[in-house]
């Protein structure tokens, strides 16, 4: 320890990428600040490893980087740390059915997108003309951004939800499709009411399921089904792509921005205890396996937990050091809904997918869910991830898989091979089959599954394969204990939502703890937004009355414009 100084004005516990964004920020605005990271590595659900076949860049966890509709790549400067986000194609999201249609999702042209339902769905096409019409005018005048302001980028207080809640009011008065007393319906609800053909309803609850809401629910499932539509109406605003080399080429230019401006980072460090005194915290105690054991740290000014909110609260923290309600909700939190098995292919082969005739707009697609072919299967595979505790047979696969993207950026697979990505929703515990470390057994069976329901739309797949590589929740848990097997987010229904994250009373990103804050994805809503790291470090920033801000500035949606300059691409109206 001789050489490593153990006095610091913030610490932050674990190197993801919203802790590294935190560090980035209160580093840059003159902090002196400390990252601790349990691995060897920092950013663990934001890495790229050559898991599979030598070349094949795989990005076990995030893929899908939001980081663009969000300030921080400009005011960090990331681009010029190595950031560089990819798009392949203009179709961001795409869902195949097993009778070779399919819906799709052109990013910045409504036209291409109402052509592509009307190809499938007449009547939802012109419901999908409505809202386009209406709502995209306001959407890029401004108030898109103030969505994704309110959603990741300050804290989720009563305040904003009541904020959010006019907005869709005003959106509800100005589309005649919309449901009138949304907010009082269910998501399914909401889909039921307004959209004929489940294939339209499959379509739009594929992103949000896979962020964990439950659109069985009052006000969450709402809300971001509505929301959800809105976005895909709009144009020019999911500014959702990779980064060249894969997701780590995020979390490294985080690494590289954060001891550019002078913070240190430790990894090979976990935390076991959060130093409180006083009600206050003080500092941090590393693990007996740390590579300093049992080492102190002093952090004169904050703690920053960017650890989910069992870990954070009951683990490090101690029951005995929280008011009640604080106890209650860290033991509680719910985690349930966002688990994922992952099933990566290396292909000698481009996927041919079977629609690819009537559906030519889908061969550049980034993103697709599939399994699903009615809202049975949407609700069965919900049964099993929420009731039932086992993996649904056939598997679901909602939200986004990947498609291959080696033609937008040849580093990630060698030249002439393909990468696919899917994920399937699962439940983690699996307890009716003896437990999380089940999955190490049926692992494999289970990707067999995977693969025969992909099969079905894309022909080619068994024959083209070179290599397969299956990565489940368990999995996931033992690479990173703070999300207990899950993706991100945590139950998203009506007691764990907006100001009642990650419980009732919190104050995220602060705490009952004084000068202790919270930066996980868990707290909030932001997966790789980086809202989670950016609203703490302003929670920290004004709490302790930092100055030097005058390059904190840019806005959600500054970045997704240049974005659109940059590929040389304009945000169109629908006709
Ligand atoms: C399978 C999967 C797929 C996903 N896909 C996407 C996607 O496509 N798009 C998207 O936007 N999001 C996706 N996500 C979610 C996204 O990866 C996360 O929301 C985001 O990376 C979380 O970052 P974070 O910094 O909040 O938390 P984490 O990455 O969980 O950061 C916590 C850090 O703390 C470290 N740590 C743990 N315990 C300790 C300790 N005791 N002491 C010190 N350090 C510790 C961990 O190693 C880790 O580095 C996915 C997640 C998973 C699991």
């Amino acid at each position: 320890m001789a050489k490593v100084d153990q006095d610091y004005d913030v610490i932050v516990i674990g190197g993801g990428i919203n802790g590294l964004t935190a560090g980035c920020y209160l580093q840059k605005a003159g902090l002196k600040v400390l990252v601790l990271e349990r691995r060897d590595e920092v950013g663990t659900f934001c890495s790229t490893q050559e898991l599979l076949h030598p070349g094949a860049m795989v990005s076990v966890h995030a893929n899908g980087l939001f980081s663009g509709v969000g300030p921080v790549p400009l005011d960090l400067d990331l681009d010029r740390f190595g950031f560089e986000l990819l798009m392949p194609g203009p179709i961001v999201y795409f869902a195949p059915f097993k009778n070779s249609t399919a819906l799709a999702w052109h990013w910045y042209d409504p036209n291409v997108t109402y052509d592509v339902w009307k190809r499938v769905n007449a009547k939802d096409a012109e419901t999908f003309r409505t809202i386009s019409k209406s709502v995209a005018p306001l959407l890029e005048s401004g108030v898109a951004a103030e969505i994704f302001k309110m959603m990741f980028f300050q804290p989720m207080t009563d305040e904003s939800f009541l904020q959010v809640q006019q907005l869709l009011d005003m959106f509800s008065a100005m589309v005649p499709v919309f449901p009138k007393d949304a907010l009082y319906m269910t998501g399914v609800q909401i889909l039921n009411e307004m959209w004929e053909d489940d294939r339209s309803k499959i379509f739009v609850a594929g992103w949000p399921i896979t962020l964990a809401v439950d659109i069985t629910s009052r006000i969450a499932g709402s809300t971001i089904i509505l929301m959800m539509t809105a976005l895909m109406a709009g144009a020019g605003i999911a500014c959702v792509g990779t980064a060249r080399g894969g997701s780590h080429n995020l979390t490294h230019a985080l690494a590289r921005c954060f001891v550019h401006h002078g913070g240190r980072l430790l990894a090979g460090c976990p935390v076991a205890k959060i130093v409180v005194e006083g009600g206050e915290a003080k500092g941090v105690a590393l693990s007996k396996d740390a590579i300093y054991p049992e080492a102190e740290f002093k952090a004169r000014k904050a703690v920053i937990s960017n650890l989910s909110p069992y870990p954070t609260f009951i683990q490090l923290v101690g029951e005995d050091k929280l008011p009640k309600f604080a106890a209650v909700g860290g033991r509680n939190f719910d985690y349930r809904g966002s688990p994922l098995f992952t099933t990566w292919w290396v292909l000698k082969e481009r996927p041919q997918w079977k629609c690819i005739d009537r559906f030519p707009e889908i061969d550049r697609g980034f993103s697709f869910n599939f399994g699903a072919e009615s809202m049975a299967d949407v609700l069965r595979m919900d049964e099993h991830v929420m009731i039932l505790d086992t993996p649904p047979d056939p598997p679901v696969n909602l939200g986004y898989c990947i498609h291959t993207f080696c033609d937008a950026d040849p580093t990630q697979a060698p030249p002439g091979q393909y990468n696919v990505l899917t994920w399937a929703n699962v439940p983690t515990t699996i307890r009716p089959l003896g437990g999380p470390q089940k999955w190490d057994d049926i692992r494999e069976d289970y990707g067999d599954k995977v693969e025969d329901s992909l099969s079905q739309l894309v022909p080619n797949l068994k024959r083209a394969r070179i290599a397969r590589y299956c990565d489940t929740p368990w999995d996931t848990w033992r690479r990173n204990p703070s999300s207990m097997g899950h993706m991100s987010s945590g139950y998203y229904g009506e007691r764990q939502w907006w100001s009642w994250r990650p419980f009732a009373g919190c104050n995220a990103p602060r705490t009952p703890i004084a000068k202790l804050y919270i930066s996980n994805s868990m707290g909030s809503i932001s997966v790789t937004s980086l809202g989670g790291g950016y609203t703490c470090a302003k929670a920290v920033a004004d709490d302790l009355g930092v100055k030097d801000r005058s390059w904190w500035v840019s806005q959600p949606g500054d970045y997704t414009k240049l974005f659109l300059q940059r590929i040389g691409a304009n945000a169109k109206q629908i006709a």
